[in-house]
């Protein structure tokens, strides 16, 4: 399946529910989301159901992510119903582990390909700031749970945020000794959490991919430790937008994912659906299609239609394929406008753009120049 910029999309990604056990501070509000009516959120059979009618359009990978997708009822049986549909290569998750000790096991045996899990400290008092009610302990067991049950990659996703001072070389030497693969993520200073509603974390905390391996690649050398080369053998699956490195016979990798830094988006090849059924194209973007109303009224072929709408790969529908955050920024600095959204871009659409995508965009430049001056 293509969308509307001629990207291959292979990658569903399904939220399966807004609720979560952590309220982590630049995720959530400490009193949780106002969450969703329990009918506005789809069922366990409609989720599948609407994976079903994806594969047929091609798709190959299914995420499921949250909220926390452990804490949704039903969720084992899910991932064993995507399993086994037809077309369907492997079935991810992203969890923040807690569950996984109870959990894991029986994953594994309902279908479940692989998991990342979100860890961005090693420092207990640090874990509980961040995550506001959890215990550092709960993740690490739900780290062990995941390898004692053969999941294989087990990657471990951590925000990195410039103000947290997190001890990255720590980090990546859990790689060195399990089939661990860290993945160092750029915060993005996105959403009411951010700034002064939330964590006072701005532009300044992002902290561009190529810093932080020269951050890493020194601390390992002050420790004694050799630098990180490219990933070989030990690249794990479903590698998508990370960069990997490995540190010499480490058993895992060090992965970068530059959401900001980098230009991925031309690399990317996923479409979301949120718990309450709507589809979007992209993180960054506000659009969003209705698939619920239609999965109700048991109408497949304008499920189908709602998907292929949200690629912009359907010539009925409109033709301005809603911008990431990369393209976005291209528009803003004038390149390729024409290109990316295919038809002539005037002044006030230009500025449009520019507002919706102001604080991302503003960070994101920034950084690119520095990074990157060419
Ligand atoms: N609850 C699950 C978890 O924490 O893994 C799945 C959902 S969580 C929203 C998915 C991932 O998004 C986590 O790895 C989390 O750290 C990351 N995330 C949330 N807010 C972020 C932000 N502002 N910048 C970068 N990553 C963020
Ligand atoms: Fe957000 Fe995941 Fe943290 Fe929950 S565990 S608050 S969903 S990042």
């Amino acid at each position: 399946m293509k969308d509307g910029l001629g990207r291959t999309i292979e990658y569903l990604r399904i939220s399966l529910t807004d609720r979560c056990n952590f309220r982590c501070i630049y995720c959530m509000p400490e009193e949780g989301v106002c969450s969703l009516p329990h009918d506005e959120i789809l069922r366990i059979e409609e989720m599948a159901h609407v994976v079903c009618i994806a594969a047929d359009l091609g798709i190959k990978s299914v995420r499921l992510t949250g909220g926390e997708p452990l804490v949704r009822k039903g969720v084992v049986d899910l991932v064993r119903e995507i399993a086994n549909t037809p077309g369907i290569e492997n079935v991810s998750m992203t969890t923040n582990g807690v569950l996984l000790p109870k959990m894991a096991d029986d994953l594994k045996r309902a279908g479940l390909s692989r998991v990342n899990i979100s860890l961005d400290t090693l420092d207990p008092d640090q874990f509980k700031y961040i995550t506001r009610r959890g215990e550092l302990q709960q993740t690490l067991d739900g780290i062990e749970a995941a390898l004692q049950a053969g999941f294989d990659p087990v990657k471990i996703n951590a925000v990195t945020v410039r103000s947290l001072n997190q001890d990255f070389l720590e980090f990546a030497k859990l790689s060195i000794d399990r089939p661990l693969h860290v993945r160092f993520i750029e915060y993005m200073p996105v959403g009411d959490t951010s700034v002064d509603a939330g964590t006072g974390w701005g532009k300044e905390d992002v902290i561009p991919s190529e810093e932080l391996f020269d951050i890493i690649n020194e601390r390992a050398a002050a420790a004694g430790l050799p630098a990180l080369r490219p990933a070989g053998a030990t690249k794990p699956l479903g590698w998508g937008p990370a960069r990997y490195f490995e540190f010499p016979d480490a058993l895992g990798t060090v992965g970068f994912i530059s959401p900001l830094s980098r230009h991925f988006c031309s690399e990317c090849n996923r479409l979301r659906v949120t718990a309450d059924g709507k589809v979007r194209p992209c993180l960054f973007s506000d659009t969003e299609y209705d698939a619920r109303a239609a999965l109700r009224e048991g109408d497949d072929a304008a499920v189908r239609d709602v998907l292929l709408t949200a690629l912009g790969a359907n010539p009925s529908g409109h033709g301005h394929q809603p911008l990431d955050l990369l393209d976005a920024q291209d528009l803003v600095m004038g390149h390729r406008a024409h290109a990316l959204l295919g038809h002539a871009v005037d002044a006030a659409e230009i500025a449009a753009i520019r507002q919706r995508y102001a604080q991302i965009i503003d960070s994101a430049t920034m950084r690119i120049f520095q990074v990157n001056p060419s």
